[in-house]
């Protein structure tokens, strides 16, 4: 037996997913979709986010949904937040982890937050000495955004993308990952900035966040992992996008990477079964949304036996 490969999928889309989409989804209905991710395995889900509720009303009930998912053993239960009054209210609602968007490009940091990238680092940095103060067990994740490439701004220069990394590691964050927020990125492009990252900030490394918009996802996933990285935030039915990025859209679809991992015998943890299953549960909460990925509708290979593939 060789030794078994395995990776970590971060479910994103019940924040990355519904802060896109027009409608909003009933608590009730978000909580069914948690239940249903954890039953095929999945053991890190992004839940929410702390921002004001008039900016995105789909995610007002964040807190309860936190409560709900915690009550999961082994689930860690993450969400986002933007600044230091969001963070307050995570820590209160008792995340295991917590996302720290911050751009690499100057104008989609503008947009989003209205802070350019290097007061975003004095705010985490605030984030940090908060966390250390009221909730020290909890994980610090930056999420770099827009670091592959910006719908705002064109190209974001690698040159602006590690430095900022660095910061953040320095600012005292557990780990920073790189977010193809606009679905820009290419394999190339992955692996260089993944092995830079790792070169500058070792264990601190983070998440690969990739987006399908332009059909590289899983390319992009694949390199991320050849580059070291073995943490993949991902959204069932691709679910996705990003409301201050136009034209963004579409996270990498859980189902299909899921699927990748496990054919190449890269263990996940998660069962395809059970996620379509819970495809079927998200379907039904947002009957109005259209689910994208490309295993649902081709269906298992004939033999699929999952886990066969591992060593
Ligand atoms: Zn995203």
């Amino acid at each position: 037996m060789s030794k078994i490969s395995s990776v970590l999928i971060s479910e994103v889309g019940p924040r990355d997913g519904l802060q896109s989409v027009s409608a909003t989804m009933p608590t009730a209905a978000k909580l069914r979709w948690i239940d249903a991710l954890y039953a095929a395995g999945v053991r890190e889900i992004e839940v929410g986010s702390f921002v004001p509720a008039d900016r995105l009303p789909q995610l007002a009930d964040t807190a309860e949904v936190v409560r709900h998912a915690r009550t999961h053993p082994g689930l860690v239960v993450m969400a986002l937040a933007p600044n230091l009054r969001g963070a307050q209210a995570a820590f209160d609602a008792g995340v295991h982890k917590l996302t720290l968007p911050v751009s690499a490009s100057a104008a989609h940091s503008m947009a989003n937050v209205r802070k350019t990238p290097q007061q975003m680092v004095e705010e985490v940095r605030r984030i940090v000495e908060l966390r250390n103060a009221v909730a020290p067990a909890t994980h610090l994740e930056a999420g770099l955004s827009t670091a592959f490439g910006c719908t705002i701004q064109g190209a974001v220069p690698e040159d602006d993308v590690l430095p900022l990394a660095v910061a953040l590691a320095g600012a005292g964050v557990d780990e920073v990952g790189l977010s193809d927020t606009t679905g820009m990125a290419n394999p190339a492009q992955v692996r260089r900035l993944f092995t830079g990252l790792a070169r500058e900030i070792g264990a601190r490394a983070g998440a690969a966040h990739m987006h399908n918009t332009r059909g590289l996802g899983l390319a992009n996933c694949l390199a991320a992992y050849e580059a070291g990285v073995r943490t993949f935030d991902s959204s069932l039915g691709g679910l996705g996008g990003c409301p201050y990025a136009p034209g963004a859209s579409g996270n990498v679809v859980t189902e299909d990477l899921v699927f990748m991992f496990e054919a190449m015998g890269i263990s996940t943890g998660v069962q395809l079964e059970g996620l379509l299953a819970a495809r079927a549960v998200l379907a039904q909460g947002l009957p109005d949304e259209p689910l994208y990925g490309m295993l649902p509708p081709a269906g298992l290979p004939k033999g699929w036996t999952q886990g066969a593939q591992h060593g």
